[in-house]
């Protein structure tokens, strides 16, 4: 079972809802911090981390050689990553997409392979609970490929919790494709119910069971209860705005841990997710 967490919005609680399902859930789960850009589930399930380690893209390397100055790497590269200038071959390694068509259509065979660092992923664990989470280097703009590799470090015998990033482009769909259910996190504001109708549109397409968490769920207005029975998506929980659990996260604390009775909401949680995403009902929710 893959759940993937996300939000359309960032800051509607979306990690808070990953790690305290995870926690609640114990050491049958596993934790995957694919928020690469700004992870930080670590900060509330407190890990203990046993292994770091580099991550590459492969990038190519030209032996100016063997070039003939042909051009066919330019023509195929979709992303302007190669460019022939006189006889010389640039490459803009921030532009490349590790395709590997240039190096396939080479006549030359002057295209090698080399790498480009693109963060790191780190390894550990909590109480029997796996945790792993990827951080993208500093200046680097793309994520998906390290998502990809935080994702292909999964454990199948293990529930699997994805805390996605934020918003609707190419992170969050490598975060949610292939998830067997997609839990968004939103709130009952103008913002929320904007960003999550976007969210709802990117799910749809994907064609994943999916069910909403509503945080501060008393707070704003009633336009995202309205939407969600609208579009036939299930509430699966509503988290009201509560000063204790303001404080605990500012905390950098786990609801589940300092309020207890929270722990069954969240293993309920679970259980509803399980059932959609095994039922016939729960397998049309976003695929309108
Ligand atoms: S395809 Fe090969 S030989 Fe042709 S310009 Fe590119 S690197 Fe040079
Ligand atoms: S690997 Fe793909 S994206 Fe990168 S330079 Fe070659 S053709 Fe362009």
């Amino acid at each position: 079972m893959i759940i993937s967490v996300a939000s359309g919005k960032g800051g509607t609680g979306k990690t808070t809802v990953a790690t305290n399902m995870a926690l609640a859930l114990g050491e049958k789960v596993e934790l995957l911090d694919c928020d690469v850009e700004e992870p930080n589930a670590h900060l509330f399930l407190k890990p203990q981390i046993t292994r770091t380690e580099k991550v590459e893209t492969p990038i190519p390397l030209i032996d100016l050689e063997k070039c003939t100055a042909c051009r066919k790497c330019s023509d195929i590269c979709r992303f302007n990553a190669i460019a022939v200038v006189g006889k010389k071959v640039l490459v803009f390694p921030e532009l490349c997409h590790s395709c590997g068509g240039c190096m396939v259509v080479c006549p030359e065979k002057a295209i090698v392979e080399t790498g480009r660092e693109l963060g790191t992923i780190s390894y550990g664990h909590r109480n029997g609970i796996r945790f792993i989470n990827g951080r993208l280097r500093v200046g680097e703009a793309m994520s998906p490929p390290l998502i990809r590799k935080v994702r292909a470090a999964a454990d199948p015998e293990r529930v699997t919790i994805i805390d996605a990033p934020p918003g609707t482009s190419c992170p969050v769909i490598a975060a949610m494709n292939g998830a067997d259910f997609i839990l968004m996190v939103t709130e009952p504001t103008p913002f929320g119910l904007h960003d999550l109708r976007l969210a709802v549109g990117a799910v749809r397409v994907l064609g994943i069971p999916c069910g909403l968490v509503v945080n501060r769920s008393d707070i704003g207005d009633q336009k995202v209860f309205a939407y969600a029975e609208s579009e036939g998506l299930p509430i699966l929980m509503t988290i009201p705005f509560d000063r204790r659990i303001a404080e605990i996260y500012s905390r950098g604390k786990a609801i589940v841990e300092e309020m207890p009775e929270w722990k069954e909401r969240f293993v309920d949680l679970y259980r509803k997710i399980e059932a959609l995403a095994t039922s016939r009902s729960g397998a049309s929710q976003c695929v309108k």
